[in-house]
C-alpha cells in the first residue's frame, strides 16, 4: 500500500510555501553564541575522554606493570608497551615488572576508553585535555615521559625500593600513602641531588600502615 501524507488543514496550506524557513526565522531571534576558542576554553564534562595519563602511587612508584592488557584491549592498535624487569637497583613499580616502553599513537586513538577499563592497576586513566594537534605526525606518538603523571608534592621520584615489609597487594589496596624513611635514605644514598628528596623527607614516615 502506498503511503499518503495526511491532508493539510487551512493553516497548513497557508504557511506551506514558507514552512521551510521556520528554523531559520526562529534562529534570528535567539542570542548569538560566538566561541572565543582558543582564547577562552570551554570546560569539558568531568568524564570527557581526553589525553591519557600514567599514574603513580603516593610514594612516587609507577602504577604501570607493563602487562600489555591495555594494548590488547585497544581496537585501534594505538598502544605499544614493552615491559622491563624491576631490579633492586632500579625499582620503578611495585612487583617484578614495569612499563619500560609505553607509547600511545594519537593518530589512531578513537578515545573509546577500552584501554583504561582493561588496566588492572588503574595505572592508565584519561584526562580532560583535548588539545592534541601537531604539524608533525611523529609528535602525536606520545612516549612514556609525555604520559606519566607529574610528581605531586611529597612524592619521591622513581626508581627506589618498595616500602619495606609490604608486597604489591598493599600498593593495589592504596595503603601506601607517602614515602618512608628507608626509601628517602635509599634515594639520598644513590641520588643525593634528587630534587624530590626535600619534599619526600617532610612526609616520610606516613608511608605504609599495616
Ligand atoms: S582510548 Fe580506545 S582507541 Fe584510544 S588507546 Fe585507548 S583503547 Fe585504544
Ligand atoms: S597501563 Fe595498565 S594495562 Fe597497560 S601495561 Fe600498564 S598496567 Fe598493564
Amino acid at each position: 500500500m502506498r503511503f499518503e501524507p495526511d491532508e493539510k488543514g487551512p493553516l497548513g496550506k497557508l504557511f506551506a510555501p514558507v514552512a521551510g524557513f521556520g528554523v531559520t526565522i526562529s534562529s534570528v531571534f535567539k542570542p548569538m553564541v560566538t566561541e572565543q576558542y582558543p582564547f577562552e576554553k570551554v570546560p569539558t564534562q568531568p568524564r570527557y575522554h581526553g589525553r591519557h595519563q600514567l599514574n603513580r602511587y603516593a610514594d612516587g612508584l609507577e602504577k604501570c606493570i607493563g602487562c600489555e592488557l591495555c594494548a590488547w584491549a585497544c581496537p585501534a592498535d594505538a598502544i605499544y608497551v614493552e615491559a622491563g624487569n624491576n631490579t633492586p637497583d632500579a625499582q620503578y613499580s611495585p612487583g617484578e615488572r614495569y612499563g619500560r616502553v609505553y607509547q600511545i599513537n594519537y593518530l589512531r586513538c578513537i578515545f573509546c576508553g577500552l584501554c583504561i577499563e582493561a588496566c588492572p592497576t588503574r595505572a592508565l586513566t584519561m584526562t580532560n585535555e583535548y588539545e592534541l594537534t601537531s604539524p608533525e605526525r611523529a609528535e602525536l606518538i606520545y612516549e612514556k615521559q609525555d604520559l606519566l603523571a607529574p610528581l605531586q608534592e611529597g612524592m619521591l621520584a622513581a626508581p627506589h625500593p618498595m616500602v619495606a615489609g609490604v608486597d604489591d597487594d598493599y600498593y593495589y589496596r592504596g595503603e601506601v600513602t607517602a614515602p618512608t624513611e628507608e626509601q628517602v635514605s635509599w634515594v639520598r644514598e644513590h641520588r643525593p641531588d634528587d630534587p624530590t628528596l626535600q619534599g619526600a623527607r617532610a612526609r616520610a614516615g606516613e608511608g605504609a600502615s599495616r
